[in-house]
């Protein structure tokens, strides 16, 4: 089968694949639009294409490589989509509307090598990255479920997004061009475990998506705790790094602090973070953790309420979601764990 995917076809690609099947130049453009403005991947839904060329389509891309599974609701409209990929392997993606808002939460790799101590994504290591197509099919199955397109993309799902950088880059090229999906990068939110040289890549790209940094910790010592040696910065290189990257690219950046009883949520930590968001223009996105059966414990709602109030009264901008257990993104991870436990349960 040819490695060339569909959902990651370049316009000279299929410049290229048309004129070589001895069909003209225009054809290419009428899959463009099937594919980027109708958000179609089966070539025999393409009515205006030959018959012939939709056979030829099919052998020679990669057309839509994976499937959904199972969708799985939580009590506050959360909906998360589990999506079998060809390799039989399963990734899930999470739609998450707010308001008049709707965000898609998608995820980049199998598994993760950070191996957070507290993170279900993270527990196996890291299986495989996904590929371009696989992150752009995760898009196209929120997109047939809502019915349009999101308003904002978090790449907050399973996966350290920058380890996989070059497919992640590829994916947002054919997510942000005006001539592909065309969403605003300004709409794009990609959330790292504060890979530091990830971070100088994103910043090389030099487009405005919104960087969110999971901090969890106001020194190193606490977040040594949380998070393992091999692929963990000094939080006085990742600051340095959020700093070039607001200057670069001009957007403030998000800390992400992920609340865990006893470990990071005392007062003295939260002012010790509103110290350091406000010398470094940060808001704060704070995640009340969601028990996954590990050792560490989600906060009583007081602490968090307290934690919160301190940042705010600092005058920090502090996001928070209070919903329990599985229904916010925080929680990706647990229904592709689920479902390789009951795989290995069998
Ligand atoms: N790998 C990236 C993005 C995926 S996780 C990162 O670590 O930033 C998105 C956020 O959810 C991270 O801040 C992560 O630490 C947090 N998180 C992971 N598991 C969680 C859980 N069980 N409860 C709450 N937050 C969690
Ligand atoms: Fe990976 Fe992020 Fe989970 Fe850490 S929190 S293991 S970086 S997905």
């Amino acid at each position: 089968m040819s490695s060339k995917a569909l959902a990651d076809s370049t316009y000279t690609d299929l410049k290229d694949l048309v004129s070589k099947l001895g069909q003209p130049a225009f054809r290419a453009g009428q899959i463009m639009e099937w594919v980027f403005k109708a958000y179609e991947l089966n070539p025999d839904r393409m009515l205006n294409l030959p018959v012939k060329l939709r056979g030829e389509l099919k052998t020679r891309l990669i057309c839509a490589s994976s499937r959904l599974k199972e969708i799985s609701r939580a009590g506050d409209k959360t909906t998360k989509l589990l999506i079998s990929l060809a390799d039989g392997e399963a990734v899930e993606m999470v739609i998450i509307p707010a308001r008049d808002r709707v965000t898609f939460c998608l995820s980049t790799q199998l598994g993760c090598p950070v191996g957070c101590y507290f993170c279900a994504s993270g527990a196996g290591g890291l299986v495989r990255n996904l590929e371009a197509y696989e992150i752009i099919e995760q898009l196209y199955h929120g997109i047939a479920h809502l019915g349009r397109l999101p308003d904002n993309i978090v790449f907050m799902g399973i996966g350290e997004a920058l380890l996989n950088f070059d497919k992640l880059a590829a994916a947002l090229r054919i997510i942000c061009h005006a001539d592909y999906i065309g969403m605003s990068p300004r709409r794009i939110t990609i959330s790292t475990s504060g890979y530091v040289p990830g971070i100088y890549r994103l910043i090389e790209l030099g487009r405005p998506f919104i960087l969110a940094v999971s901090l969890h910790a106001v020194d190193d010592e606490t977040r040594a705790g949380l998070i393992p040696e091999k692929l963990r910065y000094p939080i006085a290189e990742i600051l340095r790094a959020c700093d070039d990257y607001e200057t670069e690219i001009g957007r403030m950046v998000t800390f992400e602090y992920t609340l865990l009883a006893g470990i990071n949520d005392s007062a003295a930590a939260a002012e010790k973070l509103a110290a350091m968001a406000r010398k470094h223009h940060a808001k704060i996105n704070l995640i009340p953790y969601n028990e996954t059966g590990k050792e560490f414990k989600r906060p009583p709602e007081i602490d968090i309420l307290n934690f919160r109030d301190i940042l705010e009264r600092a005058g920090v901008t502090v996001m928070l979601r209070l919903e329990k257990g599985g229904k916010v993104a925080a929680a990706c991870g647990q229904l592709r764990a689920q479902h390789l436990k009951k795989a290995i349960d069998k």
